[in-house]
């Protein structure tokens, strides 16, 4: 079966009622590509109003989840809260969680957990840093990161990768077509040698970092790229052209 193509729309802490309103609305009567799977990730003050207006065909998803199913842990929110409320989908390991709130790679594997036990889908992001890169390290990284997850789940069916290079959010400039694919391919590899086969042929690897709706036709013709999660361009009406890369 070949992998639905899927494009996530990641909002950050932007937005107000009125224009997540906007949003809304826009997705709503805009012609989507049925062969894709949407999931949009508002603020957390945003989820409920989101779920009630957006059309159900577009899936809800929080930024941020905790670890523990309830609680005394003020400010957080838990994956069965989130389920009760029809928020199907949650991010873990966003590189501005990581790098901003200083989440662990351990941490990040025990929400990811977390959330997956607690009813959810997740989409878990990993990437590496510049100096990373320079120093050859991408490969190593994502998959340290990767494996970190694998310590504490064994099932990867409700699991959304999306590999998001820290040096490609929000700067304007994206991973060329090769060193995206290249990346995708070795998560792919990763999955096959330590997961299964199963895992690593359904999984979904989607790509973040500077995607707009002039690079991302060329993107999504490559192999191992199953859609995008998208910054900046998913607040613009531009979005839906994302959405609909494959048409
Ligand atoms: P960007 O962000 O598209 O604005 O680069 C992507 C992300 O952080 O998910």
């Amino acid at each position: 079966m070949p992998r639905q193509f899927f494009v996530g729309g990641n909002f950050k802490m932007n937005g107000t009622i009125k224009s997540i309103t906007d949003i809304i609305h826009n997705l709503n009567q805009a012609p989507l590509d049925p062969g894709t799977e949407v999931v949009i990730a508002p603020p957390g003050l945003f989820l409920l109003l989101v779920r009630e207006h957006l059309k159900p065909e577009i899936e809800v998803c929080a930024q941020n989840v905790f670890d523990k199913p309830n609680g005394a842990f003020t400010g957080e929110i838990s994956a069965e809260q989130l389920a009760d409320a029809k928020i199907g989908w949650s991010l873990t390991g966003h590189s501005e969680r990581r790098v901003v709130l200083g989440e662990s790679d351990s941490f990040i594997a025990s929400k990811t957990a977390a959330a997956l036990s607690g009813g959810l889908n997740v989409i878990f992001c990993c990437g590496e840093t510049l100096d990373q890169r320079e120093a050859n390290e991408t490969i190593k990284v994502v998959t340290h990161q990767l494996a970190a997850v694998k310590e504490k789940t064994k099932d990867w069916s409700k699991i959304v990768i999306a590999y998001e290079p820290v040096w490609a959010i929000g700067t304007g400039k994206v991973a060329t077509t090769e060193q995206a694919q290249e990346v995708h391919a070795a998560i792919r590899k990763w999955l096959a040698e330590e997961v299964s086969t199963a895992a690593a042929d359904e999984t979904r690897i989607i790509y973040g970092g500077s995607v707009t709706e002039k690079n991302c036709a060329e993107l999504s013709q490559q192999a191992d790229v199953d859609g995008f999660l998208v910054g900046g361009a998913s607040l613009k009406p531009a979005f839906v052209d994302i959405i609909n890369a494959r048409q």
